[in-house]
């Protein structure tokens, strides 16, 4: 970010089957020393696929954003759905790795496709949240790029911050909400990375007979999981009732693990409101055959999210003692 400048490097042999989360690690031990700043210019933010998030299988297509946490003070990866990566592997990255501070504390947006990686001004959507910037980048970008994004949290360089990812809807309601890498992000003056895969091909495949049966197989060993069944029906919020029984549920600050009327946020009541307002199940990327994010919407059936986590409702509901649905969905676009 210093010199404003991108360059591409070949991923080593020895990487090429690694994670998204184990290709974070290789590359802060390898190339960030331990007692830098996270805020500072050697600290480095990594955003990696794994080897085979664009190919047809389905759920590997998830990203990790990793990095110094100026929460921790540890290697923090914190990983979400959406397109990204999928994305990435098509345009054949692996890993984009982000160095330096750019010069004047000013915003840059990256922008990547089969053609270029370039850095352009972000002067216009400095001081954006997430939404009202994914919007006004969905005017001049292709309405099917990814967008990954901060906010005015991550601008400042709030410790909590989290980067914003798309998803298959180009809503930025996924999160890579740990350890406060949206302010890492913030602190090399990056406001937006867009990732635009247009005319690139399908990823290419050495096998593609074995390689269909092989995902055939696993599609059907999803399909026959209990657990996977659950999520489908009620996402992740399912945990919220049983969290609570367990006194394990963030409530009031975590002053206790059993929030009071934490029976109306649970997977079974937000259901009930899909149900009733409209609303479904779906993927947050193409392929997804669990289908467990929540298009969830208001009562007069305008959506408010279309990903009700269980994470929303613990960080943005009982533990903050809220306990209304449509405030904690709201809650989200700040
Ligand atoms: S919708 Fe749920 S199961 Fe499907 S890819 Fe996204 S996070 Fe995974």
């Amino acid at each position: 970010m210093g010199q404003l400048k991108t360059v591409y490097e070949e991923l080593p042999n020895e990487w090429q089957l690694i994670g998204g989360r184990g290709l974070v690690a290789k590359i802060m031990n390898k190339e960030v020393a331990p007692g830098i700043d996270p805020l500072g210019a050697e600290n480095k933010l990594v955003i990696a696929g794994g080897p085979l998030a664009g190919t047809i299988a389905p759920q590997l297509g998830r990203i990790s954003v990793g990095g110094k946490s100026p929460l921790t003070l540890g290697i923090k990866e914190a990983n979400a759905g959406g397109p990204a990566a999928q994305k990435l592997d098509k345009l054949g990255i692996r890993a984009i790795i982000v160095e330096g501070i750019a010069p004047e504390g000013k915003f840059y947006c990256l922008k990547v496709s089969k053609d270029e990686a370039i850095l352009v001004s972000a002067d216009e959507y400095k001081g954006m949240k997430n939404y009202k910037l994914v919007e006004e980048l969905y005017k001049k970008y292709d309405r099917k790029s990814a967008i990954i994004s901060i906010g005015i949290g991550g601008e400042r360089g709030y410790k909590s911050a989290s980067v914003s990812l798309t998803d298959i809807l180009g809503d930025p309601c996924r999160s890579a909400g740990r350890g406060g890498l949206g302010a890492v992000m913030g602190s090399k003056g990056l406001k937006a990375i867009i990732i635009d895969d247009s005319g690139t091909p399908p990823v290419d495949m050495a096998n593609k007979f074995l390689f269909r049966e092989t995902v055939k197989s696993w599609v059907a060993t999803l399909k026959k999981d209990l657990t996977c069944g659950l999520l489908s029906e009620f996402g992740t919020p399912l945990a919220v009732a049983s969290n609570s029984y367990q006194g394990t549920m963030p409530a009031n600050n975590y002053s206790s693990g059993r929030p009071e009327g934490f029976q109306r946020v649970t997977g079974e009541v937000i259901k009930q409101n899909v149900w009733q307002r409209g609303g479904k199940m779906h993927g947050c990327m193409p392929g997804c055959v669990v289908q467990c994010s929540i298009i969830y919407n208001d009562a007069n059936g305008n959506r408010l999210t279309s990903a009700y986590e269980y994470e929303g409702v613990a960080m943005l509901g009982t533990n903050l003692g809220i306990t209304d649905l449509d405030a904690i969905a709201r809650l989200k676009f700040m």
